[in-house]
């Protein structure tokens, strides 16, 4: 096993069935190599390209690309900065090689990834908007969305490049909280008023986005008060898509020796009122895009019932689209669907 977890806790991680061998997260980039010492070689085609970061691909219509790892941030809740270290980035020209392999390969859809992709930087000074900027320039690839953007770092010369419609129309800006007295306390260094605008910009420069976040439900300190705050924020944001977590205490982080824990009982009633405003407006989301036209690229069936991505992240679902996994089509939004919407695709663009 590896990741952070594991990191943290690698006597812990040893000790669970199963488990031969825990490789910390600093040593990832050598995994092919201590499984082979491990447990020796297992035989012709085995070997893992000796790459610094590995792609990851998601069934057959996806693929990761890892552009950056590790974080110079210290929030109080995060045990990240202590188990992959400060913040690395790959090389532009190791990314843009390895998105053209993907491309040329036949993944529709690459998604750059990272802890926060907006702390990729080189030595030359380029950021961000120059990688993907230099990606979308030199690579034929249908779609690129991006991932994790930090919500202090977002460089506004990025907003210009979605006038290239191959870059999908989702950011995922993590909150937290809604109340700007927990985000003191969580030592994030953004106010609530400030995301605010910061939603109110992205949207002006790219319509139809979709917006995805991560919220915490009591985190110590965390007052009625507080909570409530945080909550009309996440009803009113239209949010595509909230990850909600309740506070869970990570050794070794500050947040887990802070006064003011909440207890058990209190963090699921307000985990239980945040699903719920998160799903209002995951709805209103959804409703806003019924009668459009979206591009969505399909994947594997599940339950003999075909769904995909739009680029601004609705989940569409259609009988019809059964035979189409890996495949982008364009398909009419018709009617709201457990988590998503119904499509129906265009065939005659496929
Ligand atoms: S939450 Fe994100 S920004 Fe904060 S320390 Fe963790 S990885 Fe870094």
């Amino acid at each position: 096993v590896t990741g952070c977890w594991s990191t943290g806790e690698p006597a812990a991680a040893a000790r669970i069935a199963g488990v031969d061998l825990v490789v910390p997260n600093a040593e990832k980039h050598l995994l092919a190599e201590k499984i082979r010492t491990a447990f020796g070689e297992g035989g012709e085609g085995d070997a893992a390209p000796d790459l610094p970061y590995l792609p990851v691909s998601v069934g057959s219509t996806r693929a990761l690309v890892k552009v950056e790892d590790g974080c110079n941030m210290r929030c109080a809740f995060c045990i990240i900065p202590a188990t992959r270290g400060r913040q690395q980035s790959r090389p532009l020209e190791a990314v843009v090689a390895e998105v053209r392999a993907l491309a040329e390969a036949g993944f529709a859809e690459i998604v750059l990834t990272g802890v926060q992709i907006s702390a990729w930087r080189d030595p030359a000074g380029r950021r961000l908007v120059d990688l993907v900027r230099a990606v979308l320039a030199e690579c034929a690839v249908p779609r690129l969305r991006l991932t994790s953007i930090a919500p202090w770092d977002l460089d506004e010369r990025l907003l210009a490049l979605w006038d290239d419609r191959r870059l999908c129309r989702h950011l995922h800006l993590s909150l937290q909280s809604g109340a700007t007295a927990t985000l003191r306390r969580m030592r994030r260094p953004y106010t609530a008023a400030s995301y605010g605008r910061l939603l109110e910009r992205v949207r002006a420069a790219i319509p139809g986005v979709g917006i995805t976040t991560d919220v915490i439900a009591g985190f110590p300190g965390e007052s009625e008060g507080d909570f409530a705050a945080s909550l009309a924020f996440v009803a009113a944001a239209h949010f595509a898509k909230v990850h909600a977590f309740p506070f869970s205490p990570r050794e070794g982080t500050e947040a887990a020796g802070l006064p003011g824990q909440v207890s058990p009982e209190i963090k699921k009633e307000r985990m239980a009122r945040l699903l719920a405003a998160a799903a209002e407006g995951e709805l209103a989301f959804h409703r806003s895009l019924l009668g459009s036209r979206a591009t969505v690229l399909w994947e594997r069936p599940r339950g003999g019932l075909g769904h995909g991505l739009t680029d601004n992240y609705l989940r569409v679902f259609s009988e019809a689209a059964t035979g189409m996994a890996g495949r982008l089509s364009d398909a009419e939004l018709v009617a709201l669907a457990p988590g998503g919407v119904q499509g129906t695709p265009i065939l005659s663009r496929i």
